[in-house]
């Protein structure tokens, strides 16, 4: 993204002076405060400034910048969470619970300790819909079942796993150690929340 001169402006002096007040670059560029509102919002939601409260405007651009190779190599069981799985046997009505107990969005379904199938939140809403009985009807009716599930391995790249959980418009991805019979271990989950979160540590 390009900048616009006042912005510039506005870098070069938060650069110089840091940290500084709105009031103080507003002085020194001999406008209103009120000028640079819109400026000052679109630099500090670019992590270019950061504004600290109390104390004024600080200089972010290098620390995003210099961080990036960093980033880049961060492996998914670095971040990842704890697996939250039924078995295949389960009952929806079960199967909700556990969501609602253990705080997820999706849940990984088991089959002889292996992974079978993925459900989601719309996936639950639409067994509903229909008014059947859910402590009746097994999970593995209603899951996004194996080979159609998108997995991600414990030593690929966070980015990696971000782009698959783009690509596929999708919330979560199961960790998977492949055994030699193919089948899947689930070690963990990779969500939206967890990549999300690590971003917000490491601005910090
Ligand atoms: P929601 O449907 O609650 O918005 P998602 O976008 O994650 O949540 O899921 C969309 C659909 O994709 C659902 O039917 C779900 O079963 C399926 N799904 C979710 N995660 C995966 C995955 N890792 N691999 C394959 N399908 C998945």
């Amino acid at each position: 993204m390009e900048f616009n001169e006042r912005q510039l402006q506005i870098i070069e002096i938060v650069k110089a002076n840091e940290p500084i007040t709105s009031e103080k670059i507003a002085t020194l560029l001999n406008v209103t405060r009120s000028t640079l509102r819109t400026d000052l919002s679109i630099l500090t939601k670019m992590n270019v400034l950061e504004a600290r409260p109390k104390v004024g405007y600080c200089f972010m651009g290098d620390v995003v910048e210099s961080r990036l190779p960093e980033v880049q190599q961060v492996k998914v069981q670095e971040i990842m969470s704890r697996s939250v799985a039924v078995d295949e046997k389960s009952s929806i009505y079960d199967a909700i619970v556990t969501m609602f107990l253990e705080d997820v969005g999706t849940i990984f379904v088991l089959s002889e300790g292996y992974l079978a199938g993925v459900i989601s939140r719309k996936d639950f809403i639409k067994s509903a819909i229909g008014g059947a009985d859910l402590n009746t009807i097994p999970v593995g009716i209603i899951m996004s079942r194996m080979p159609n599930i998108i997995v991600v391995s414990e030593n690929e790249t966070v980015i990696h796993g971000a782009k698959k959980l783009m690509q596929h418009e999708i919330d979560c991805l199961p960790v998977i150690q492949e055994q030699e019979s193919g089948k899947m271990k689930v070690v963990g989950r990779l969500s939206k929340t967890n990549i999300t979160d690590y971003f917000v540590d490491m601005f910090k």
